[in-house]
């Protein structure tokens, strides 16, 4: 109901875009923006990611190197020098010490501030300069008195930053979102089966931690932190649980050809389908003929033949006159899945389309116009499939390789390609190991199938790591053996997230090798090559006229050369655990024993000798996943859209699995009454809670 209210402005509500708050002008909105913060409920859920405990004024003589500390002292001396870089320095004093504060960027009305006699109250970390105990930059206020400096009763929140977005700026609009949750009804509504204390007093424990236990909070202990992040498991379960109703709510194709589709492949394949392999298409033929959509995850390591699954899938579905999509991470993959399932499906008769983004016009209509026709029945792509303008005359699979690349958004997006009435099926693969509990929590709306045994006659890549220093020795190898017929990857790794550095690094590293090893044939690939050399390039590879492949990480998902058996990885302490091991599974898929070569750079911090440790001694996927867990924590493993519809803000689906089975039966309650709740408790945590309960 529209209510006017006298003064002007409508009072700011939950829903109201951050602009409408004090201090958050368009400028700031932008930069809000960035932090995933647009309404204002936004910044209730933004939490901090720290805090700082500034409850007690730390006398100067017992400050140490490294402390952050809050210090009190009357100013004893101010003065900007020029020496070097022009900078203001104050000293204060507390009577039983000084010490030295100092600014490199400075105002005349702050140089005028400290005047001496007055009191400076300043936060920040102490470190040892020229002249003995400094702060450098802290944060300060000025008065008279000390008695107008006290120090603060609560802890002080520190939130993740966006550039231009100050601390005292995000606090001052969080305390407004507090304030408008505070006059929510629905904010406030009761949810029965979560214990207090209530959302909105546990996220003020959060946001303005007055009086609380400190060790409590920060050891994520805190009653209010362990309902909040009930609170946030819960909605995902209920997100993932509904997308998952509504989903088999709806009549699914019914195809009965996977099986004979199977034992068809089999006759042409130059090896017979593992255990695992037979097992799980097994299970794919069972739910494609049962009526409802099939809403599979189906994971295995690296190197233990997904595709032959897949493509058992696909054809299965094609026999059954339907068509099915595969849709792969990056353009490289895409091809040289195009080119496998070619091989395979044209030994039974099967026609495979391919669409790519960087397809030209006319190339990439006339291959609309084949999916729209129904002739072509198995397709490969890339992200370029979710276009509005393709379309499928009768889709009846939808396969995801490499899962952890997509959002669920896009899986949707594609699911809505098929003929009205019919929702297509989905396969996941995902090569990344999931331990069960978190598998659990991430793809609760998917049934699980695990590939856990590897082809036979695979051993083991045997993995070194060796300093820079040590690199004309590793050269002498690789040429070695590429003379002996064998051949090999050389990684270029990068920080940054740039395409461009990436190509440039592998380009460099291309010249250099092919000076110093004149010999050899070396090929490039990377993520900048256009897409005709970029085939050119893995064609010469795979077919062994190029002997050493120097390329970028594009190469970590999916490609397959058997023959090549070593890899080199150029600053490995560089890479996260799941990465060096989609790398290393690029070789060892063969049966030439393989190696793999992790360079660094010296000195390696603990957590980088640790890592290539655990590479060296570990093959198992699941035990690295495991590791790289613990060292890194769910978040950063499966990376933000991994960890599938939601960004978790304060769970940690590793820490906190014992709370998932109470919480299922929970959201299996709350779904099967009203659904107000859920409603409530999705549009709080996930937001859009329509879309996911539409599906
Ligand atoms: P991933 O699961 O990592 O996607 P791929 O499907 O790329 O693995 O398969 C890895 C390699 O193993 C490919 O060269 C494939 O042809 C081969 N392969 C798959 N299944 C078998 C099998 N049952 N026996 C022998 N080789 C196999
Ligand atoms: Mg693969």
């Amino acid at each position: 109901m529209a209510r006017v209210v006298s003064g002007g402005k409508p009072p700011v509500t939950l829903a109201t875009d951050v602009t409408y708050l004090k201090g958050a002008g368009p400028a700031i909105a932008t930069r809000l923006r960035a932090l995933g913060i647009e309404r204002v409920q936004d910044l209730l859920f933004h939490l901090p990611s720290r805090y700082e405990d500034r409850r007690r004024i730390v006398p100067l003589v017992e400050l140490r190197d490294g402390d952050e500390a809050l210090v009190r002292g009357r100013v004893v001396g101010a003065d900007v020098r020029f020496a070097g870089r022009r900078s203001l320095r104050v000293v204060i004093d507390d009577g039983g010490s000084s010490l030295l504060l100092r600014f490199f960027h400075f105002n005349d009305t702050q140089k005028q501030a400290f005047t001496e006699g007055r009191w400076v109250r300043a936060y920040g970390t102490v470190r040892t300069g020229a002249n003995g105990l400094e702060m450098v930059h802290p944060e300060y206020r000025v008065a008279d008195d000390p008695a107008q400096l006290p120090p603060d009763t609560a802890l002080t929140p520190l939130y993740p930053l966006a550039t231009g977005v100050t601390q005292q700026r995000l606090r001052g609009l969080i305390q407004q979102a507090l304030q408008a949750a505070a006059r929510d009804p629905a904010f406030l509504a009761e949810l029965p089966g979560l214990a207090p204390p209530d959302t909105l007093s546990a996220l003020r424990v959060l946001h303005e931690p007055a009086g609380t236990d400190l060790g409590d909070l920060l050891l994520q202990r805190h009653p209010a932190q362990l309902r909040l992040l009930r609170e946030e498991l819960l909605a995902h379960q209920l997100c993932m649980r509904l997308l998952r109703r509504r989903t088999l709510a709806q009549p699914g194709a019914r195809v009965e050809h996977v099986l004979p589709a199977s034992a068809r492949l089999q006759e042409t394949l130059p090896f017979a389908l593992t255990g695992a392999q037979r097992r799980v298409i097994g299970e794919i033929a069972h739910d494609l003929a049962s009526g409802k959509p099939m809403l599979r995850l189906l994971q295995g390591d690296v190197g233990c033949g997904k595709t032959v699954v897949a493509a058992a899938a696909m054809l299965g579905c094609a026999l059954g006159g339907l068509q099915a999509v595969l849709m792969a991470p990056t353009e490289l993959l895409a091809e040289q899945h195009a080119h496998n399932l070619t091989a395979m499906l044209n030994a039974v008769g099967v026609e495979v389309g391919m669409l790519s983004g960087r397809m030209k016009k006319a190339e990439r209509e006339a291959a609309l116009a084949r999916a729209l026709r129904g002739d072509i029945r198995v397709w490969v792509g890339t992200h370029a499939l979710f276009q509005s303008d393709v379309r499928f005359a009768r889709l009846g699979l939808v396969v995801v390789d490499e899962q952890h690349r997509f959002g669920v958004g896009q899986r949707l997006a594609l699911r809505d390609k098929g003929p009205r009435g019919v929702t297509p099926h989905q396969l996941i693969m995902s090569a990344t190991p999931i331990p069960r509990t978190l598998a659990q929590t991430l793809y609760a709306d998917l049934d699980v199938s695990v590939i856990d045994e590897l082809p036979p006659g695979r051993s083991p890549v045997q993995t070194v790591a060796l300093s820079n220093e040590r690199r004309p020795e590793v050269l002498e190898r690789i040429g070695e053996a590429c003379r002996s017929g064998r051949q090999a990857y050389w990684v270029c790794t990068l920080i940054e997230d740039s395409d461009q550095l990436q190509a440039q690094a592998a380009e460099e590293t291309y010249r250099q090798l092919r000076t110093e090893l004149p010999e050899l044939h070396v090929g490039l690939v990377h993520g900048r090559l256009k897409s005709p050399e970029k085939d050119a390039q893995m064609r010469a590879f795979q077919n062994g006229a190029t002997q050493l492949l120097v390329a970028t990480t594009v190469i970590e998902v999916g490609v397959d050369v058997p023959n090549a058996s070593i890899m080199i990885i150029d600053n490995a302490e560089r890479l996260g655990l799941a990465q060096l091991h989609q790398l290393r599974g690029r070789v060892g898929r063969g049966t030439a024993a393989s190696q793999c070569v992790l360079m660094y750079q010296a000195p390696l911090s603990e957590a980088a000798r640790t890592r290539l440790e655990v590479m060296r001694t570990t093959h198992d996927g699941f035990k690295i996943a495991q590791h790289d867990l613990e060292l890194r924590g769910p978040g950063e493993l499966l990376g933000r859209r991994q960890t599938g519809l939601i960004g978790l803000k304060i769970a940690d689906p590793v820490r906190d699995a014992e709370q998932i089975p109470g919480l299922q039966k929970l959201a299996d309650r709350w779904l099967s009454a009203s659904q107000a709740e859920a409603r409530i408790v999705i549009a709080r945590w996930v937001g859009d809670a329509e879309k996911y309960a539409q599906v």
